[in-house]
């Protein structure tokens, strides 16, 4: 039986908070990570009705919390197993995941452990592991890696568009980009102008697949591959929308207008990074206006911007179609090589890449892609008459 920890209480949870220590100031400072919720009271009512109930139930949980006040908490799926086990008192938890598990100091699993060897190796990992970095680079199976890689040898990702800026600025040798010739600066904004993390992204996918299935009356699951068939096919969902069901793309936008941007913050770095940027910011986005000035005057950086070329700009032509390209392009006069651009989608900076753009990736994919990061500028630099389609 499919169940969501907001049913009748089942999990109470509390808004997770996390510090960091500010570079400058040396003060912690809460960072908030939207709605993300940790178990604090697990009410077995339900579900030990429903084990011990005739029928033969199995509960299925999704890892949603309820708050005291009623509002809706993503939770860790691992946390919430824990947090049932424990509550139900299980004599067993066992869990179907991608993580190997622990492995000892020679990359070994470890295949028993008792709670007081756990307690130790988690305080040993916060005393020597993930807070020194350094005691990582020691390790050997992190040996000819580097540091928060997700491949062998591919530097980690920036998180976000400010995070790259700033270390380019800094001439971080792991994002060996040369920005000093550039003087129009393109910035993607859904999961460039502010970290994944957010979850924000997730709310959008989750409105688009609402609607697909409100259009096709498919179900759920077939509605979201639909959504993603049309996403490759077409670089965005709403062009297949349009194309194979008729779909008006003002009505299609509309349902984005009331999405919560609780999960969006100000972010300083972000904003002093752009802010000392020479020349001319543009937003290229496959989003509409009203969606792109929602986001940027949540964020606090409309004001940075000279112009926001939407999906509507681009005569609902998305990113990567080469004439979303030569449309900002010709609207305002882009010279690629002069032009960096910081997008979280490979697929969206290849154009960029191959008209001769400087090209940074951002987000957490970064770590795994294989794609150029940051091309050296003027390498494929080639002079694209503005308004005229890449070949
Ligand atoms: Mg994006």
């Amino acid at each position: 039986m499919g169940l969501s920890g907001k049913d009748a209480r089942l999990i109470t949870v509390e808004k997770v908070t996390r510090t960091k220590k500010d570079p400058g100031s040396e003060l912690e400072k809460v960072v908030d990570l939207g709605y993300v919720g940790e178990p604090k009271a697990v009410d077995t009512t339900l579900l030990n009705a429903l084990i011990t109930a005739e029928d033969d139930y199995i509960p299925v949980v999704a890892p949603i919390g309820v708050s005291q006040t009623g509002e809706t908490y993503n939770v860790n799926a691992d946390t919430v197993a824990g947090a049932l086990a424990g509550a139900l008192g299980a004599k067993r938890m066992l869990l179907l995941t991608d993580v190997a598990g622990v492995l000892d100091k020679d990359g070994e699993l470890v295949r028993q452990m008792t709670v007081a060897e756990a307690r130790q190796a988690i305080a040993g990992r916060r005393r020597h592991g993930r807070h020194d970095p350094q005691a990582r680079d020691r390790d050997p199976r992190r040996r000819g890696r580097r540091r928060g890689s997700g491949h062998p040898g591919r530097p980690p990702p920036a998180r976000h568009a400010g995070r790259a800026l700033h270390r380019a600025r800094r001439g971080d040798p792991d994002l060996p980009v040369d920005l000093s010739h550039i003087d129009t600066w393109l910035f993607d904004l859904d999961n460039t102008l502010y970290p994944a993390e957010s979850g924000f992204m997730a709310a959008i996918v989750d409105r688009m697949t609402d609607y697909v299935q409100k259009v096709t009356g498919l179900p759920r699951d077939e509605a979201y591959a639909l959504q993603k068939t049309y996403l490759t096919e077409h670089g965005l969902t709403l062009k297949g929308m349009m194309i194979h069901h008729g779909v008006d793309p003002l009505e299609f936008h509309a349902i984005f207008h009331d999405l919560s941007l609780e999960a969006l913050v100000h972010d300083p770095e972000m904003l002093a990074a752009l802010e000392r940027l020479p020349g001319r910011r543009l937003i290229f986005t496959n989003a509409d206006d009203v969606h792109a000035e929602r986001v940027l005057t949540r964020l606090g950086l409309g004001h940075l911007f000279d112009d926001v070329f939407h999906i509507g700009s681009a005569g609902y032509w998305p990113k990567p179609s080469p004439e979303a390209f030569a449309r900002i392009g010709a609207a305002h006069a882009v010279d690629p090589a002069v032009t960096a651009f910081f997008e979280d989608s490979e697929r969206n900076l290849a154009p960029a890449h191959d008209l001769g753009m400087t090209t940074v990736l951002v987000g957490p994919w970064a770590a795994q892609s294989h794609a150029p990061l940051c091309p050296p500028p003027h390498r494929q630099a080639r002079a694209v008459p503005a308004g005229r389609a890449p070949t």
